[in-house]
């Protein structure tokens, strides 16, 4: 069904229910009116009861004869009817007995305490009440269907030109996803407007960029995976392509270097599979609690040796001797780990490397957080690269020739696995004098 048939149903039903509702209140109005106007002639009410009660006594417990008997106060009304037992005795005006048992104002007779007949009465009000009721049932059939057409014909104009107002939005909403769906050009969409139309093409287009935006990005990484594993799969095929046309046995050195690209190789697939997961959502942390100052010192001890290589001082102070934070204690050595080697691997011979770690308090956040600094005297970044550096594949100094093997995905991964555990990174640096970056952990 659609929205205009919705509409028009819906009106027309609204329609009849809105005659049916003014039917029953004249109906109830009616009836408030006649026993209103009773209460003006209570009195007189009252003694022409009294009158037939007192004919019923006189004339020997019987209504014999009443037809023919004369009641004072029965000028003061316009209508009245005498039933006893079901059959009517007395008629006086105009309305059948049957009208008047219907609409009048019912009295009960009584001797002593039985029942001994029914007076239906009506004074003037009443009547009147009562003629203007017949008078507006009479015409409402008329009324009715009249209003019913008029309205039904109005309604639907109405609803032609509402709906077709309204449904329009909707049609280029409609318009807009088939050409999302085509692949044309950039969907348009009513976002200007202020109603809930313009909030559905707002959260159409922002949900079309993310989609966009994602596509995008795989393009991207698919391209830039296949760009990496192509210059090591490069040099293995061209050192087996001459191993085999000349025939000569490969050295020990060309043995080396084909190992250090297959190495290269599986690190870069391992990364990319991982970093793919963190992002996606998939690595479920198993966290327990750790004491981070220790963690520091594990990475420490593990990388001690390069730093060492390079004569690069390295040291590490905690500010608290434990530091507790709920943590997956692999998914945290590896960001401190591929942060560490990046300092090590970007400061110079002599340089000097330090790490603080501490509790401290963020503006605006209650709980308190661990903060890691991991300072170098290295070779620093540029102000350019230093929005890029997290993403995937971003070298700030464009050759690959790194001989620890860097993928271009180790800060990429840092940041993931300090993301999923609602921390975050900051990073200053200044070329030249050496980059400072920093994690904080909630505790
Ligand atoms: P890579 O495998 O190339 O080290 P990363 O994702 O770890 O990839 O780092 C991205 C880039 O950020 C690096 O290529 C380097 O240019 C820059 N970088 C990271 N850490 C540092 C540092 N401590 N000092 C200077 N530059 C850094």
């Amino acid at each position: 069904m659609t929205i205009r048939t919705k509409l028009t149903l819906s009106m027309s039903v609204l329609i009849v229910f809105i005659l049916l509702f003014l039917l029953g209140v004249t109906h109830v109005q009616f009836y408030i009116f006649r026993d209103f106007a009773y209460l003006e002639d209570k009195a007189a009410f009252e003694s022409l009861r009294e009158e037939f009660e007192q004919y019923y006594r006189t004339n020997g417990d019987s209504w014999d004869h009443v037809q023919s008997a004369r009641f004072e106060y029965s000028g003061s009304f316009a209508e009245i009817v005498l039933s006893a037992e079901g059959e009517f005795l007395v008629q006086q005006g105009t309305l059948s007995a049957d009208e008047l048992r219907k609409n009048g104002y019912k009295l009960v007779l009584f001797e002593g305490d039985r029942r001994v007949g029914r007076l239906y009465v009506m004074n003037d009000k009443q009547y009147k009440t009562y003629e203007f009721k017949t008078m507006w049932y009479t015409m409402l059939p008329n009324i009715g269907i009249a209003s019913l057409l008029f309205t039904f014909i109005a309604a639907l104009l109405t609803i032609f030109l509402l709906s077709w107002r309204l449904t329009s939005p909707i049609r280029q909403i409609i318009q807009g996803i088939a050409s999302i769906q085509k692949g044309g050009a950039a969907a348009v969409f009513p976002e200007r407007r202020k109603d809930e139309f313009g909030a559905i093409s707002k959260a159409l287009r922002e949900m079309n960029d993310s989609l966009a935006d994602a596509e995008r990005t795989r393009k991207q990484l698919m391209s830039d995976v296949a760009h990496e594993l192509k210059t090591p799969l490069m040099i293995i095929q061209g050192e087996l392509e001459l191993a085999h046309e000349t025939g000569k046995p490969l050295s020990a050195a060309k043995q080396a270097s084909i190992l250090d690209e297959v190495l290269r190789l599986s690190r870069l697939v391992h990364d990319v599979l991982d970093l793919s997961k963190l992002e996606a959502g998939m690595t479920e942390l198993r966290p327990r609690t750790e004491n981070l100052a220790a963690l520091l010192e594990d990475v420490v001890e593990k990388t001690r040796y390069m730093a060492e290589d390079k004569q690069i001082q390295l040291s590490m102070h905690a500010v608290e001797e434990s530091i507790p934070v709920s943590v997956e204690k692999s998914r945290i050595l590896q960001a401190l780990y591929n942060l560490l080697t990046n300092a090590i691997y970007y400061t110079n011979p002599g340089g000097q490397i330090r790490l603080l770690v501490e509790t401290t308090h963020v503006p605006n956040r209650q709980q308190p957080y661990a903060r890691i600094r991991i300072e170098d005297s290295g070779v620093g970044i540029s102000e350019e690269d230093l929005p890029h550096i997290f993403n995937r594949f971003y070298r700030a100094d464009h050759s690959r020739a790194r001989p620890s093997g860097g993928t271009g995905l180790g800060l990429a991964i840092a940041q993931q696995n300090i993301l999923a555990h609602r921390g975050w990174i900051e990073v200053r640096s200044v070329v030249g004098e050496g980059s400072v970056f920093t994690i904080y952990l909630p505790m």
